[in-house]
């Protein structure tokens, strides 16, 4: 049963204190609070409740559970795959955008399918309450209306560590707890900027966390500010399609969960979106209007990969911009202008608006806006994202420094899971209970952690394929073989997921192993299939024959050359498209391997002081390439303790510096 309180009074009469045997009250003790209902907190107290501890999720608003606070869309290139493999542990986010999407594309189709990038459009409003459709059924889970204002800490004996017990509501009530999970986002004494009007705000309509803050500043944390921005919003019917490139979703759609296997909307009934661009007038507004745009004058970071439509005119100079025109939803009467962000007064905005192809009428219903907040350094942590200086205190999300629903989303599953592990630790004195943690080798969820915890983070932190050295095994098909093993142990796994799991993994492993066992000379099988001899003929399995990526056998051109055995996979789409993925990729995962092994064997080889990081052959982002030539690391090791160098990328450097002959005689 749904137990909910607002501010401190309980709704269904729910009363928060019980009664001991003698009748004196005792106040409840919880195992897990989570501070914050937003994506890193809802897969938090989620992922506790369903470890059976009991938990308190504390957010300022029942309505804003869920609340997607910019973009109204879920994943992409790396942001997908973080979402495979929070699903892939029973988290939320994924189940409900195969309930609430209006458009769904998979990006980088055109690529293999380690780096595909599974995306949606979705309708803000049927996700959050997806979402808390969920959290209001979960079972060990409460949810409470207040403002945290501070944490109730315990010093210990040895005076130099201290302990989370629970935490002080705005009231002054404490409220007591083994662990507590902090996924405040961008509300830490934020503000918001809107042309020179500046107001504390941690979104737009909802109240800062000042006093929060400050105490975590006192508790002696690491802290830093960080900004990001939302474009104005655009009425629907304001705006000149025909103009305008129309853009339609994937038929059929791929469902970002691993337990369903089609998503809610029929494929025909997809939202579009539509492409414009922005023209040179835009650059001149920008210009002419930078005395008075506070946020871009501002001495903080803002996200890289996701800039502001000011920071890219002032970078790039006289280009023009791509915006995409996404819808919000479907009864929703506005439009997103993705790539538009800005912070100018709302009169500027409005003429920025209107000097953009197809948009020249366009109504603006909301103004864009600016965000400016505190966040922790992520050193702080360590990888079951416990803090090292307040011991059963947790961080995750946009606090620890990340941008993105789904980067959040990601820190939350391991945050909640390993407060409620410890917290059944606390009370039972089990030194050997299970911790949940991912290694840079087992998911993408690993490699931001990693990052995150060993090189901390001064600029909003996003996900990219590029940033895992081991990317063609942590590829969003096989996300579930990775991880919800792993998680089942730890009690975070649902049986009906489980069970649904173990079906597919012996499914598939008796396919890949009955596929091996077919062994001819490849020129049986290239004749067999109709393909063009080659002179010489080896033994090749049907499995390695599948995964000639030039040849493009298919699994049914397998199941009819080899019916006795493989008739039985006639059916079984989704596992014919996961073997035929394994195939493609079985050498290339045996060779990224050798490559890991090269980096750790050459570590101490020495750069060239006259590299050229900026050579064509050199394939770096910007942010590498300026990081690199600014720093001048003198040996592969040193690179790579670089922030922002990713370890795909020192192996690429790694390569690139064997074949300079000066650094081969060094
Ligand atoms: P949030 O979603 O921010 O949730 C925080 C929750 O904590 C809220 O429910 C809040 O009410 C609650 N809370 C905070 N303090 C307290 C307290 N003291 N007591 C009780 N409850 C509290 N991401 C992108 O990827 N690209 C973008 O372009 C982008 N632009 C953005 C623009 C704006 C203006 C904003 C606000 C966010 C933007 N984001 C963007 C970020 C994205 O919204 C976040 O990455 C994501 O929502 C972070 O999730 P979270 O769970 O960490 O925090």
């Amino acid at each position: 049963m749904l137990r909910f309180f607002r501010y401190g009074r309980s709704v269904k009469g729910f009363n928060q204190y019980r009664c001991n045997s003698t009748g004196k009250e005792v106040a409840t003790i919880y195992d897990c609070i989570i501070i914050g209902g937003g994506h890193a907190g809802t897969e938090a107290c989620a992922a506790a409740a369903r470890m059976k501890a009991r938990t308190l999720l504390i957010t300022h608003k029942v309505e804003t559970i869920g609340e997607m606070s910019c973009n109204p869309s879920f994943g992409g290139i790396g942001k997908g795959h973080l979402m495979r493999e929070v699903d892939a542990l029973d988290g939320l986010c994924a189940k409900c955008c195969d309930v609430s999407g209006v458009q769904y594309k998979v990006l980088n189709r055109k690529r293999g399918p380690a780096v595909w990038g599974p995306r949606a459009q979705i309708d803000r409003q049927l996700y959050k309450h997806a979402i808390q459709r969920e959290l209001f059924n979960m079972k060990h889970l409460e949810i409470r209306c207040a403002a945290v204002d501070d944490l109730y800490i315990e010093a210990q004996d040895d005076g130099n560590s201290q302990l989370c017990k629970g935490v002080v509501l705005k009231s002054g009530e404490i409220v007591r707890s083994h662990t507590v999970v902090l996924t405040t986002g961008t509300f830490l004494r934020a503000n918001i900027n809107i042309g020179l009007d500046v107001r504390p705000a941690g979104r737009i309509g909802d109240e800062p966390a000042m006093a929060l803050g400050q105490s975590l500043e006192k508790l002696g944390f690491r802290m830093g500010r960080l900004k990001t921005g939302t474009p104005p919003r655009i009425a629907k019917d304001s705006i000149d399609y025909s103009k305008l490139a129309q853009h339609m979703g994937d038929n059929p759609p791929m469902p970002f969960s691993y337990m369903n296997d089609r998503v809610w909307i029929e494929a025909s009934e997809q939202l579009p979106c539509y492409l414009t661009y922005t023209t040179l007038r835009v650059n001149d507004i920008v210009r002419k209007n930078l005395h008075v745009n506070r946020h871009v004058t501002e001495e903080v970071t803002g996200p890289r990969y996701c800039p502001s439509i000011e920071s890219k005119v002032l970078r790039f100079g006289e280009k023009v911009h791509q915006i995409w025109l996404e819808p919000e939803g479907i009864q929703s009467e506005l439009i997103y202008p993705q790539g538009l962000s800005c912070t100018l007064p709302y009169e500027q905005q409005i003429e920025l608006v209107h000097s953009i192809l197809g948009l020249e009428q366009a109504k603006v219903l909301q103004p864009g806006y600016g965000v400016e907040y505190d966040y922790i350094d992520p050193r702080e942590l360590v990888t079951t994202l416990e803090t090292k200086r307040v011991r059963n205190l947790y961080f995750a999300g946009q606090i620890n420094g990340t941008t993105g629903y789904e980067e959040a989303a990601a820190q939350g599953i391991i945050a909640g899971a390993n407060a409620a592990g410890k917290a059944k630790n606390v009370q039972t004195s089990d030194a050997n209970y299970t911790q949940l943690t991912v290694s840079r080798t087992e998911g993408y969820i690993g490699v931001l952690i990693d990052d995150l915890i060993t090189l901390g983070t001064n600029e909003p932190y996003r996900m990219f394929t590029s940033r895992a050295e081991f990317r063609l095994s942590l590829r969003p098909d096989n996300a579930d073989m990775r991880l919800t093993e792993k998680g089942h142990r730890c009690g975070l796994v649902s049986q009906q997921r489980y069970k649904c799991f173990k079906a597919t993994e012996i499914k598939l492993q008796h396919a890949i192993e009955q596929l091996k066992n077919v062994q001819y000379g490849s020129n049986y099988w290239r004749r067999m299939l109709g393909l063009r001899e080659a002179k010489a003929s080896v033994e090749k399995s049907a499995f390695d024959m599948l995964g000639i990526p030039a040849d493009n056998i298919s699994l049914a051109q397998m199941i009819d050359l080899q019916p006795d055995e493989l008739r039985w996979l006639q059916n079984e789409t989704a596992i014919c498209d996961r073997i035929k993925i394994e195939a493609l990729y079985d050498y290339f995962v045996a060779e990224q391997q050798r490559d890991v092994e090269d980096v750790r064997r050459d570590e101490g080889l020495a750069i060239p002081t006259n590299i050229d990081y900026f050579a064509k052959t050199l394939s770096l982002s910007n942010e590498e390439r300026q990081k690199l030539s600014l720093i001048q690391p003198q040996t592969i090791a040193a690179a790579s303790r670089i922030q922002g160098v990713t370890p795909a990328t020192i192996l690429r450097l790694l390569k690139h510096v064997k074949r300079i002959p000066e650094a081969m005689s060094a």
